[in-house]
């Protein structure tokens, strides 16, 4: 079931998780929204933008409460983070989501392009920053996030950025990677990247027994797909400090 409300569409997938993506932001620039349905509560994986009212397209959804979670700070993720009451992220970027700048957020990187639409008349992107969304759920490495009927682990994969976090569920070996892995050039030269200590957390990742990556950007893939894009990461390719070998 594909359904689109004009600034969001929502597509359903196999194991009660469905995809949300902002109809008026670009498709190279918009990230992957996921919602993950339990049977006590729901998990919304990272916000998108936030120009447009994401949470009450997804309370018309679910009627159960909404944990939602950013995997990193930036812009593109955590931007809707504050139209929701449970706010989860890790605390390396606290200070971020509670005093966000277009610096930190890397919202200097958005340009015109990116929007398909102007969210309301006068909106000025060159000044735009995001709304601040204080955590009021704290989760670091280990951390579980508990749906009722299912469990999903926090992984602390720094590198990308210093507090981006991964979501794993043992059980059906799916992980929600946010934009430590996703099919494309990997960015690892951000202000606040740290490029040898996400090799560490790519060769991390490697030992998981993966059935689905569902990434930050772009479709979703399996371990073949997954070892392959941080294998060529590796040798030096993917990297957005080298783009002539894209
Ligand atoms: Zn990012």
């Amino acid at each position: 079931m594909a359904k689109n409300n004009g600034y969001y569409s929502y597509k359903n997938l196999p194991n009660e998780i469905a995809l949300i993506l902002e109809s008026k932001v670009s498709e190279d620039w918009r990230c992957n929204i996921w919602h993950i349905r339990g049977h006590e509560r729901d998990l919304i994986i990272d916000t998108g933008l936030g120009l447009w009212p994401i949470a009450d397209h997804i309370f018309q959804i679910s009627e159960r409460p909404i944990i939602a979670l950013c995997t990193h700070s930036h812009h593109d993720h955590a931007g809707g983070l504050n139209q929701f009451e449970i706010r989860s992220g890790h605390p390396a970027e606290q200070d971020i989501f509670t005093n966000p700048t277009r610096k930190s957020t890397v919202a200097d990187l958005i340009r015109p392009e990116h929007l398909l639409e102007e969210p309301y008349h006068g909106f000025d992107l060159e000044s735009w920053c995001m709304n601040p969304a204080p955590i009021t759920n704290l989760v670091e490495e280990g951390d579980v996030i508990d749906l009722g009927n299912r469990c999903f682990k926090i992984v602390h994969f720094p590198g990308h950025s210093p507090g981006s976090i991964a979501i794993w569920e043992e059980k059906t070996g799916i992980m929600f990677t946010g934009d430590t892995l996703y099919d494309g050039v990997l960015y690892d030269h951000l202000y606040h990247s740290m490029p040898e200590i996400f090799k560490e957390s790519l060769s991390r990742l490697k030992e998981f027994p993966i059935e689905t990556i569902h990434a930050g950007h772009g479709p979703s893939f399996g371990a073949y797909k997954m070892h392959d894009i941080i294998d060529e990461y590796m040798s030096g390719r993917r990297s957005m400090i080298c783009p002539s070998q894209r």
